[in-house]
């Protein structure tokens, strides 16, 4: 029998009437004759509420505390869901991360998903019920509860999607697809059809606000067709796949804008091998996601400034442990840049076009933006500016790219 995962984002159960309406979904796809898995985020503005508590509480809290916390939300969520699906007269189980074996690794609020257990959800498949599972949180091997990231719902659901070897993930969200840029930054912003894994993982990583990046490691791997769509209507949104038509053509498929960008550089680095590692692994051993680091050799080479971005809600403790670092490793000074935004283009024909970096430099030397740092790679180019040139940079990029004409 086919299954059928389907994902409800907080905006899509925000009350009694829409947990009743995606309960009415999930049942109708049931009686379709499917197999279906639930996966849910937690009401509303829910999760952001509970992170304001906890910062009233203790403004470092710590991370383990934060995950008991903020997977309360969803387990708030499943319940009623299966409550929901009761009062229409059908059959439904919920389940938090732990009890169906989502095990992750220990690093909290950030944890990756290691094993999932697909035995106890066929079991209740098998009997017929709708398997209601807890989003965005696991369990570590010792049985500490653990999130996987703001978002993270969406990997929970794409996960399920792999180990169930489901038909589909279905990702219902308030708007009707993934989008060439935001809307409200951009209006002239078209809805995509199709968008492959590889794009939609960057846009997501790069700021675009659907889907969890992680979501796509395992939709690529395990090739999950995921289809992202309106809660409200039953229009078809956009298909997340391996391959689109034509997409050596179209050479940017989206830009995006990153806001929450900090930037530090630690001056005065001497330049001696082993340096840069000892410096990133410290960076690295408290989990912090390091973006782009871009290496500046000065004084007839024997000092460098190394400066690296990152997310602002890392970039306390990068600063700290960058202060540290400043003492044992012998470096002048750490500055720390909050201003700055991150604007990147993505697309998979880049792979096989030449001056699309040109263009884009070109596109923002025209709006008199500068650029403070230049990232490339092989489907994205990115480049740091500030912040409050952040949204005419999206404008002029969109533009110049034509991806308001682009039809795919
Ligand atoms: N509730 C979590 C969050 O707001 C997870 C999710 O919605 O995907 O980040
Ligand atoms: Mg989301």
């Amino acid at each position: 029998m086919s299954i059928i995962v389907q994902k409800f984002g907080g905006t899509s159960i925000a009350d009694a009437e829409k947990i009743h309406r995606a309960a009415r979904r999930a049942i109708k796809t049931k009686l379709d004759g499917h197999q279906v898995v639930m996966t849910v985020s937690a009401m509303g503005k829910t999760t952001d509420k509970l992170v304001a508590l906890a910062n009233q509480v203790n403004p470092n809290p710590p991370k383990r505390e934060i995950d008991m916390l903020l997977t309360t939300g969803e387990q708030v969520s499943i319940s009623l869901m299966a409550m929901a699906i009761a009062a229409a007269g059908h059959e439904a189980i919920s389940f938090t991360g732990g009890q169906i074996g989502m095990v992750t690794d220990s690093a909290h609020t950030k944890a990756r998903i290691q094993s999932v257990d697909a035995d106890r959800i066929h079991r209740h498949l098998d009997e017929g019920k709708i398997v209601i599972v807890a989003g965005f949180q696991g369990i570590t091997e010792e049985g500490a509860i653990t999130t996987l990231g703001r978002g993270g719902s969406d990997t929970t659901a794409v996960a399920l999607a792999a180990v169930l070897k489901a038909d589909a993930c279905e990702v219902y969200t308030d708007v009707d697809g993934v989008y060439t840029t935001d809307p409200r930054i951009v209006p002239q912003a078209r809805k995509m059809h199709e968008i492959t894994y590889d794009e939609m993982l960057e846009l997501a990583s790069l700021g675009a606000g659907v889907m969890h990046s992680r979501s796509m490691e395992f939709g690529k791997k395990y090739n999950v067709p995921i289809h992202v769509r309106s809660s409200l209507t039953d229009s078809k949104g956009t298909m997340i796949v391996p391959e689109t038509t034509g997409m050596e053509e179209i050479v940017v498929r989206g830009v995006t804008l990153k806001r929450d960008m900090a930037v530090v550089v630690l001056i005065g680095v001497p330049n001696k091998p082993g340096i840069a590692s000892q410096i990133f692994a410290r960076i690295a051993k408290h989990n912090i996601i390091v973006d782009d680091i871009i290496q500046n050799v000065y004084e007839h080479g024997h000092e460098a400034n190394i400066g690296f971005s990152t997310s602002q809600s890392d970039v306390k403790e990068a600063g700290t442990i960058c202060e540290e670092m400043a003492k044992d490793i012998g470096f002048k000074q750490v500055e720390v840049d909050e201003n700055v935004a991150k604007v990147s283009i993505v697309g998979i024909g880049m792979k096989s076009h030449t001056g699309v970096a040109a263009k884009m430099f070109t596109a923002l030397a025209k709006e008199k933006i500068n650029i403070q740092n230049i990232a490339t790679s092989e489907i994205v180019i990115s480049c740091i500016i500030d912040q409050k040139d952040g949204e005419r940079a999206l404008q002029a990029l969109h533009a110049t790219f034509e991806l308001d004409k682009n039809a795919d």
